[in-house]
């Protein structure tokens, strides 16, 4: 049957490999809406090249552009702009399914009212499941769609837990693993440049999760979100630095057995598995050539040079809305070492502090999140002197 899908940040490194394994199944996915943030002329090839009903800008002030960007193109979907545009096509009843691809808390809202509407919601946003981990997974619940995780470690995982009953599950404990990222050997973390954080040894990704994998904040994002996806505690979730990305995550059962799921380190490979889920289909990746691998290696993390992998795990421990104002200061933090006001060693400091200075009560809306999102992202500003 045919699949009409929805991509919330489809020109972004996630949204683009999506697109690439969609395009190999004309006959499986057709695209209802593509969306951008304000990559007007990028968010136009790809509707003039996959023809979707809808797209959208999210910036409200380049409608008029997008509008004409598509008309030069010949390209006939519909230009949209705004927030609200996001939603509709999130939850639209055109659709069936909802990649939530847009980077940091700018994605929650689109992606809760996904989940809310019941669409099979491939959740790659996980910055969306840290600031609102229970109010996603409630929303989940009552849409009565599924999610499947496109992160590689929460896929790996997913893949590991099938058909393992409840009751087996909770005997369970997760291992993540984690590249290391480009720093892992590297000491003099005091004058790292941007481009330096966000080459990555093993993944091409956006900017933001570059230098959040350079300071391991993107594992312990992912601890918090392994936390919600598979209702696991924090002291059942492990985290091993596995420099070569073969072994993207694995479970480990009550009787000792570990299974590991493996493949090349290629997005394209989880969002395949995401799009056809419970079949298998080809996702474009190149296969694990095992002679060529040569050795798998693993080693503890560096905990005291990276100390944001701690923060997220305290945060976690000490739950109410923590993990939302981790989340927020780590966006600030990270977009200014981006724009060059902060140093890299500052972003963990930044984030303790923040961590240290806000203690919101539980979030129980979404309004209550984007309140303790927006008053942590003064707070950081505040904290490091960062106000323009
Ligand atoms: P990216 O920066 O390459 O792309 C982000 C996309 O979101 C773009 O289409 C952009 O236009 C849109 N966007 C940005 N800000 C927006 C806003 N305020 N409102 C609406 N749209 C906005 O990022 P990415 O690397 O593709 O990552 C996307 C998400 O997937 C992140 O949450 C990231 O943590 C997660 N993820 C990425 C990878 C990867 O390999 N890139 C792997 C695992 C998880
Ligand atoms: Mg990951």
């Amino acid at each position: 049957m045919m699949q009409s899908i929805t991509i919330l940040g489809a020109t972004g490194s996630i949204g683009l490999s999506a697109l690439d394994v969609i395009a190999r199944h004309p006959q499986r996915y057709r695209i209802h809406a593509l969306t951008a943030q304000s990559s007007v002329e990028a968010l136009a090839d790809l509707a003039a090249r996959f023809k979707p009903a809808i797209a959208v800008i999210a910036d409200p002030a380049l409608e008029s552009q997008l509008r004409e960007a598509l008309r030069s193109r010949g390209a006939t979907s519909v230009a949209r702009a705004g927030r609200a545009a996001l939603v509709e096509v999130a939850q639209s009843a055109e659709v069936d399914t909802v990649l939530a691809a847009i980077v940091g808390a700018a994605g929650l809202v689109p992606t809760i009212a996904a989940a809310e509407a019941g669409k099979r919601l491939l959740l790659a946003n996980k910055e969306a499941v840290v600031c609102a981990g229970a109010l996603l997974v409630a929303a989940v619940q009552r849409g009565g769609g599924e999610l499947l995780p496109v992160d590689s470690e929460h896929n790996a995982i997913h893949q590991c837990l099938a058909g393992v009953r409840e009751a087996e599950r909770r005997g369970a404990r997760l291992v993540l693993t984690a590249s290391g990222g480009p720093f892992r050997t590297r000491d003099d973390l005091e004058t790292v440049t941007p481009d330096e954080a966000c080459a990555h040894p093993n993944w091409v990704m956006g900017r933001k999760i570059s230098v959040d994998s350079a300071t391991l904040m993107n594992k312990g994002l992912e601890v918090i979100e392994a936390s919600w996806l598979f209702g696991m505690p924090a002291e059942r979730i492990e985290v091993v630095i596995h420099p070569q990305s073969v072994i993207h995550s694995m479970v480990e059962f009550a009787d000792g057995s570990v299974l590991a799921q493996m493949g090349s380190p290629d997005m394209r490979t989880p969002l395949a598995y995401a799009l056809a889920w419970p079949e298998r289909i080809v996702s474009g990746a190149r296969r694990l050539d095992f002679t060529q691998l040569g050795a798998l290696t693993f080693e503890a993390p560096d905990r005291r040079r990276f100390p944001c992998l701690d923060y997220a795990y305290q945060a976690l421990l000490r739950g109410n809305a923590a993990p939302t104002v981790l989340n927020a200061a780590n966006e600030v933090a990270v977009q200014a070492f981006l724009d060059g006001r902060l140093r890299f060693t500052e972003i963990a400091p930044t984030i303790e502090r923040v961590l240290a200075a806000c203690d919101p009560a539980a979030p129980r809306s979404v309004e209550d999140v984007l309140e303790i999102d927006r008053e942590a992202r003064e707070r950081a500003l505040d904290c490091t002197a960062l106000r323009a």
